[in-house]
Formats: C-alpha cells, sequence, structure tokens
C-alpha cells in the first residue's frame, strides 16, 4: 500500500488544462483559444526571426560557456530590460536606485517580488484586479500576502470600471500593494487611459498604495515599445517607488525560455543595495540562479542595434495582425447580422478577448 494512497488527484490548471483537452481532441477543425500564445496564420508558433540570428550569434561563439549564472542572473540582461521599460534617459536608473534581477519569465518574476514584500514590506494585503490572470491569486497567496481585489471589469459596458476602481483603491488600507497590468490587461484586453492612469497615479501616491506592475506585454497591445511603456513610466517620473514584472514570452516569443526580470525602484541607491541583497536570500534557496539562454538571446537582441530595430518591425507586425484579426472577426459577426454591438472586439487591447458572451 502507498504511502501516497491518500493523495487526491488535482484539478487541471483552468487554462493550460485547455491545452491538455485540445491535444486529446480529434478534430481536424479544432482551435486552442486557451493559452495566450501567439500563432501564425496557419496555427503554427512563431519563432522570430532575430531570436534565430541571435541564437546563431551564440552558438557560433565559441567564447561562451555553460557556468552558472550569479544569482541575479545575467547583469547585462538585467540592465538592458530595465532600460527597455523605464527609458534610457531614466534618472532612477541613472541615480542607481533600481535593483534588476532575472527570473523565471513573469510568473517567477511576480513570485520573488511578492516572497520579498511578504517578508520585507509592511503591508502583507495585495489587490488584484477583478477579474484577471488566474494564476495572479496563486501565485501571491503561496507567497504569503494576502490577497484582494478592486473592480475593473465592467459587464455592462464591456469597458472599464473606473470609478468601481478608484472607489475600491480609495478604500484600500494606506500602504497596499497593488498590481496592475502594465498594458493589454489580461483577460479583459481593457486598459486604462492615460487620463485615468493619471488619477490612479495620483490615488496610489496619496494614499501610499505600492504599484507592483506585471508588464507581460510590452510592445503587443500598440506594436510600439515606448508607448506601452508609458503607463510605469509615469510610475517612475513621480519618484516614488514600484515593483515591476516583466516577461519577454510574448514579445520575443521566448516562452519556454522562462526568461523575465523583476525590478524594484527604490528611493536611494543604497536602499537599492539592499534590497538586491535580500532578493538574493529569497532566490538562492528557491532555484539558486536562473538558466542562461533565455536571458543571452533578450541581450544579444536589445544590444545590438541592427538586431533591437529587426525585433521593434517583428513585434508590430505580430502586434498589427492581432489588431487586424480583431477587425476581421469584428466585420464578420456584423456581416452576419449577429445580434448585439460588438464594437468591445475592436475597442480592446491586447490578445485576449472578452466575448461578452455567456457560456
Ligand atoms: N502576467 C500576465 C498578465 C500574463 O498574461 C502572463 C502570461 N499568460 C504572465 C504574467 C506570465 O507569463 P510567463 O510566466 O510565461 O512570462
Amino acid at each position: 500500500n502507498s504511502v501516497f494512497s491518500h493523495v487526491v488527484r488535482g484539478p487541471e490548471d483552468p487554462i493550460l488544462g485547455v491545452t491538455v483537452a485540445y491535444n486529446k481532441d480529434p478534430s481536424p477543425v479544432k482551435l486552442n483559444l486557451g493559452v495566450g500564445a501567439y500563432r501564425t496564420e496557419e496555427g503554427k508558433p512563431l519563432v522570430l526571426n532575430v531570436v534565430r540570428k541571435a541564437e546563431l550569434l551564440l552558438v557560433n561563439d565559441r567564447s561562451r560557456v555553460k557556468e552558472y549564472l550569479p544569482i541575479t542572473g545575467l547583469a547585462e540582461f538585467n540592465k538592458l530590460s530595465a532600460k527597455l521599460m523605464f527609458g534610457a534617459n531614466c534618472p532612477a536608473i541613472q541615480e542607481n536606485r533600481v535593483t534588476t534581477v532575472q527570473c523565471l519569465s513573469g510568473t517567477g518574476s511576480l513570485r520573488v517580488g511578492a516572497e520579498f514584500l511578504a517578508k520585507h514590506y509592511l503591508q502583507r494585503t495585495i489587490y488584484i484586479p477583478q477579474p484577471t490572470w488566474g494564476n495572479h491569486p496563486k501565485i501571491f497567496t503561496l507567497a504569503g500576502l494576502s490577497v484582494k481585489t478592486y473592480r475593473y471589469y465592467d459587464p455592462a459596458t464591456r469597458g472599464l470600471n473606473f470609478q468601481g476602481l478608484v472607489e475600491d483603491l480609495s478604500s484600500a488600507s494606506s500602504g497596499a500593494i497593488v498590481l496592475l497590468h502594465a498594458c493589454a490587461h489580461n483577460p479583459t484586453g481593457v486598459d486604462p487611459t492615460f487620463q485615468q492612469w493619471e488619477q490612479i497615479r495620483k490615488l496610489m501616491r496619496s494614499k501610499g498604495l505600492m504599484p507592483f506592475f506585471d508588464s507581460a506585454y510590452q510592445g503587443f497591445a500598440s506594436g510600439n515599445l515606448d508607448a506601452d511603456a508609458q503607463p510605469v513610466r509615469m510610475f517612475v517620473a513621480d519618484g516614488g517607488e514600484l515593483l515591476l514584472a516583466q516577461s519577454y514570452a510574448k514579445n520575443m516569443g521566448l516562452y519556454g525560455e522562462r526568461i523575465g526580470a523583476l525590478s524594484i525602484v527604490c528611493k536611494t541607491a543604497d536602499v537599492a543595495a539592499r534590497v538586491e541583497s535580500q532578493l538574493k536570500l529569497v532566490i538562492r534557496p528557491m532555484y539558486s540562479n536562473p538558466p542562461i539562454h533565455g536571458a543571452s538571446i533578450v541581450a544579444a537582441i536589445l544590444k545590438n542595434r541592427d538586431l533591437y530595430n529587426e525585433w521593434t518591425i517583428e513585434l508590430k507586425a505580430m502586434a498589427d495582425r492581432i489588431i487586424s484579426m480583431r477587425q476581421k472577426l469584428f466585420e464578420a459577426l456584423r456581416a452576419r447580422g449577429t445580434p448585439g454591438d460588438w464594437s468591445h472586439i475592436v475597442k480592446q487591447i491586447g490578445m485576449f478577448t472578452f466575448t461578452g458572451t455567456k457560456l
């Protein structure tokens, strides 16, 4: 008799479970609308040309070895990642007030940030939007934070419930952490306008609420890396502190390479250095140090002007195609006289659509 015989079967992950069901389904006309991964016109995964080029450079460089990275990852990758989000002339970077550590894609960055907050921050409560990516509540709860929600999506307008959002953040306890999707909100595709972001920023700073940005789609929303970074840059420009989880899964198509970064913007260089020393203590017993390949690909692309430009072109092509797919879906629904107002399909941003239909 197994000592594990009492173990009950756990449920499939609600998102990845769709892929399991999809793979089992013999239908020749099946489509997987579950996991958020970009597909070509032929329904195939896409490896960016620029990624193939970077990988060739890496393979042909005989000086490259497979030694362990430091606990905080590839230093060059960390610097370039912070610059990509915060901007080349960001004072916080110039003043060494930002610590960036390489993590296992967006998920790992969120988890390491949450573990750090649970150990060292004055508040254990994190507010997440309602609805949000299904993994958020689990990541934060397991890291030791207590999860509450703020209103975000309004089913009536299929848009942002801005008033509800403002009311809920206004009544949050002072110092609470607030999870914000940097752009292309998952799963609603609904983002605040820049004016609304500015109001959210003022409200959060006046109440001392701690922003924790989740950026899984920089460049994927508008096709422009700087435009999609704007909300985060507004919060950095006011001199306040914040956390940022970055993922290269979607915007470089590096899903399975598990490459991302956690940045913490602090008030002084001295605080940032101490924060980094504590991040190392979070990471070391969890997985020691992060993998080298994805970080090397990203760094190779970000540091080389030609490769960088090529990346922005391929990225824009993906974003434009998503936008045109929305338009085609909208037009097809209208052409068939489908009852209802489907304009939300084209108003929403990024790769996710909340159809507004009830199952
Ligand atoms: N945050 C959001 C909002 C996401 O949609 C995703 C991917 N679905 C992630 C984080 C993390 O993805 P990954 O760990 O693959 O970078």
